[in-house]
């Protein structure tokens, strides 16, 4: 180990400090994770090597257990929430003299890439770059809260300056469905919830903004026929269906960054047959939350085009959006005040993909994302984790839960 820097100050900075004093130490600081960039992406490697598709329970659990034995070696009491048909969410807690309220760490185990696809994808470290299934999404992530509070304890004699809770949930990337509630809960009991998904683009933007998401199926009814001898007598539901896509598709509206995709369709049976069935699957992404209703509204509303045909919608926005509110940009400027110390521009994204901090952040609780790694290619073959970003990531996060009031 190291010799670790000087003492830490005694409270979160306030704006009036002496800048030289604080550039002194936050720099110091930082040179504690440049000094271990090489370790912060071992730890990666490692985890990136233990594959945990969502849809296999041993696998992701077998993460998790190395998990909680990394963080218990930090001072962290874990303990897991027992789910029958995919991996055990784990919670860490780190308590401390102080008290108040803890900051939550967010994250996920669960990847999107079925067991196996590590040998036609091995994790590799070359020309900077850390590459491997869920690398990006979300393992490097992983790897900064671990870091990021071994830091703390160092600087703060194997303590934390504050509470800490470590979510980290199994099912995130196939909906939460198994641990909202659980990320809910601990959300309203945090000071803040810091998400550690990949940062926006090459800069590392953090995100301050999410689109909300839902998913909705269309079923038509029709009545099937012979197409030679009874063409009269069917209704086509796959006609019913083209009509029903064309009117979903007006519903876009990109000015207010309200989308619907049907992604998937099917029905029929065969050529010669009047399909009796067509179904239709569809994406729909909304800004704000007013929105999630009146689309739902649309949608439910729905009325056939022909009247024989029965149309039936389920569905629901299932993820709300991440508006950005006050306590959000508040969190934001205290993070790129942090960056700013460390030497970096830290910039601030509103995206269309959704995440656990949607959860969060609809509560009202003050929530930043993307502080995760830097990189590219998340769910696909070229996913990587840029290894030079890793130390300032690592520090301001340190310095972000150390200074979140609460
Ligand atoms: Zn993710």
């Amino acid at each position: 180990m190291k010799k670790s820097p000087k003492k830490p100050r005694k409270k979160p900075q306030s704006r009036k400090q002496a800048p030289q004093a604080v550039s002194t130490e936050i720099l110091n600081r930082l040179r504690f994770f440049v000094e271990r960039r090489d370790a912060i992406a071992e730890t990666i490697r490692q985890l990136v090597e233990i594959e945990s598709p969502s849809d296999n329970k041993q696998a992701v659990d077998r993460l998790g257990e190395l998990l909680a034995g990394r963080f218990e070696a930090l001072g962290g009491h874990s303990k897991f929430h027992r789910i029958q048909n995919f991996g055990d969410h784990l919670q860490v807690d780190f308590a401390t003299e102080r008290n108040g309220k803890p900051v939550l760490l967010l994250g996920h185990i669960d990847t999107v890439y079925p067991l196996g696809t590590l040998t036609a994808m091995p994790c590799r470290i070359a020309d900077g770059r850390l590459s491997g299934p869920g690398a990006l999404d979300m393992k490097s992530g992983i790897a900064l809260m671990l870091h990021a509070i071994d830091g703390l304890r160092t600087w703060h004699s194997d303590s934390l300056p504050r509470p800490v809770t470590v979510l980290l949930v199994s099912d995130e990337e196939v909906g939460s469905d198994s641990s909202r509630r659980i990320t809910e809960n601990l959300a309203r009991k945090s000071a803040a919830v810091l998400v550690l998904e990949p940062a926006y683009g090459s800069k590392g933007a953090v995100k301050t903004a999410r689109k909300g998401v839902g998913e909705y199926t269309l079923k038509v009814t029709g009545k099937a026929a012979h197409s030679g001898l009874d063409f009269d007598k069917g209704e086509s539901a796959i006609v019913e269906l083209a009509r029903q896509i064309t009117a979903i598709s007006k519903l876009v509206d990109l000015k207010r960054g309200l989308t619907l995709n049907v992604g998937l369709v099917s029905g029929g049976t065969r050529t010669n047959v009047i399909p009796a069935q067509a179904t239709a699957s569809l994406d729909v992404r909304v800004v704000r939350m007013k929105d999630a209703a009146g689309i739902d509204r649309q949608l439910r509303g729905l009325k056939p085009f022909n009247r024989k045909c029965k149309l039936e919608i389920t569905g629901a926005v299932n993820r709300p959006p991440m508006e950005r509110t006050a306590g959000i940009a508040g969190l934001y400027r205290q993070a790129a005040e942090i960056a700013k110390q460390l030497g970096w521009t830290l910039e601030e994204a509103a995206v269309g993909g959704g995440s656990d901090g949607n959860f969060t952040a609809s509560l009202g609780i003050p929530t930043l994302d993307g502080l995760g790694g830097v990189g590219e290619g998340a769910h696909a073959t070229h996913e990587f984790v840029t290894i030079s970003e890793l130390p300032r990531r690592a520090a301001l996060l340190a310095e972000l839960i150390a200074s979140v009031p609460g």
